[in-house]
């Protein structure tokens, strides 16, 4: 099932197993709302609208590539979320899946709280105004200057990934006379992929404490020695883009299990878990990814339950949602370049961006859609492959796509759900510059990270 069965190329295509791309759609104009934005429709010239703005507007005025990302679906996913969990327990959006200024004003409109992971992110959120003990700081490596700094800032917590960052935190927050929150992060023996988990292989990987052999254990009983620290609980995250509850099932059972043991060896009820984020969402229309309110009450339901059993209090519950508040907010617009016909194979659709915006199918061979955007078409389905202008073969979009028969350079094609791990992953490769985020609210548009420029490039290159 993986584009490495053909890693020649083109030529070699023909070797696609069976069933490796479904049959084209009965309508290559309908618009599936699984995975475009809500407020996204053709208009009666059959261009996309998106927050009451054409798509050949907003290339006209801000060019293509661009990421075109929707408010007004950012703030009710984002609502759906803080809804559906309540006053319980507390959202934390993941920071690293997409994260501006703009947004971490909307998170703090709605309510919503967030991670970072590194001192950029922190940066940002602090510059944005988030109140910093709404803030979680995460990572397996985190600098000491980077801890410090949210230490003296007064993150609300501090997620602790190693042994020797239970010391370092608990240094740095004596030295600045305070003691910090923290939850210490552990693996607990299930990695969670798309439709299945696997609970085997998964402590050999970097974040995390195993639970295994008593190593968790352990580190609460360190952690709670010592002065500069105040543990408030558990941590968790068992994977990315799942759709299965039944791993985070396993996860809370062992997580409220450690909780006992803490309780029994320390007369300490820790108040929190995290469950962490990972919750899957559809880009393509075989996705068919869960709603905040029916998660929310898996989660609440099997928490409550395992502590019923543990005779524990219920600990208040965090979960960290990134691709499934921001990932199908926006889309990518591109601009055809070339349209490649390859005989008896497929066709090559080449765009003005690609690996550099969004690296996910090399990086993941993770599936996307697209769809013809500037006009509608009656054009018999062709079978496409979306690629890239960089210098690489593997610089694919899409792998296996129908656009319309009559698709030709100069037309819009737009890759829906492409808000989450796109922009924040762009890279300069080929000196290709990162495109704009465009939010658009109620027929109004605004630029809320710019395109960049050759300028900024020289800029850092100081000869
Ligand atoms: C990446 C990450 C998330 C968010 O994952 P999504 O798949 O975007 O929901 C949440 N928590 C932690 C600790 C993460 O590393």
């Amino acid at each position: 099932m993986s584009r490495s069965a053909h890693p020649a190329g083109p030529r070699h295509a023909d070797v696609l197993p069976e069933g490796h791309y479904s049959a084209p759609p009965a309508d290559l104009n309908s618009l599936d709302p699984k995975v475009w934005s809500e407020t996204v429709t053709r208009d009666a010239d059959g261009v996309l609208t998106v927050g009451g703005i054409d798509v050949k507007r907003l290339a006209e005025e801000y060019g293509t590539p661009a990421y075109v990302l929707d408010e007004d679906d950012f703030r009710s996913r984002a609502r759906a979320w803080r809804t559906a969990f309540g006053d319980n327990a507390d959202v934390f959006y993941a920071g690293k899946a997409f994260l501006s200024r703009a947004v971490v004003r909307w998170l703090n409109e709605e309510g919503l709280n967030l991670d970072v992971c590194s001192g950029g992110e922190l940066a940002t959120a602090l510059s944005a105004g988030m109140p910093a003990e709404r803030i979680a700081f995460h990572g397996n490596n985190k600098s000491v200057a980077e801890i410090r700094r949210a230490v003296e800032a007064g993150v609300g917590r501090i997620v602790l990934d190693s042994f020797q960052e239970i010391v370092r935190v608990a240094h740095i927050a004596r030295e600045l006379g305070t003691r910090q929150r923290v939850q210490i992060r552990i693996t607990v023996g299930v990695e969670a992929h798309t439709h299945e988990f696997i609970a085997t292989a998964h402590e050999d990987q970097k974040f995390g404490i195993p639970l295994a052999g008593g190593q968790a254990a352990e580190a609460v009983r360190r952690a709670l020695q010592l002065d500069g620290l105040e543990v408030i609980g558990i941590h968790s995250h068992i994977g990315s883009q799942i759709f299965d509850m039944s791993g985070f099932e396993v996860a809370a059972h062992r997580v409220v299990g450690l909780l006992k043991d803490i309780r029994d060896e320390h007369g300490v009820e820790l108040p929190e878990i995290d469950l962490g984020g990972g919750l899957g969402i559809a880009y393509t229309s075989d996705d068919d990814p869960r709603e905040p309110h029916e998660i929310a009450k898996a989660l609440t339901e099997i928490v409550t339950r395992e502590c019923e059993v543990a005779k524990l209090r219920t600990p208040r519950i965090s979960v960290e949602p990134g691709r499934a508040i921001v990932g199908p907010t926006a889309f990518t617009l591109y601009e055809v370049g070339t349209v490649k016909p390859l005989d008896g194979l497929r066709t090559y659709v080449s765009v003005d961006g690609g690996m550099s915006d969004n690296i996910r199918t090399a990086l993941y061979d993770a599936e996307y859609s697209v769809s013809l955007v500037s006009r509608s078409s009656d054009a018999e389905p062709m079978l496409t492959r979306v690629v890239g202008k960089h210098c690489e073969s593997g610089d694919i979009v899409v792998k296996d796509a129908f656009l319309p028969g009559d698709l030709a350079p100069g037309d819009l094609i737009a890759v829906p759900a492409t808000g989450a791990y796109c922009r924040s992953m762009a890279s300069n490769y080929n000196h290709v510059l990162r495109p704009p985020v465009v939010a658009v609210k109620d027929g109004q548009a605004r630029v809320i990270v710019r395109r960049e420029t050759e300028e900024d490039l020289l800029r850092l290159d100081v000869g």
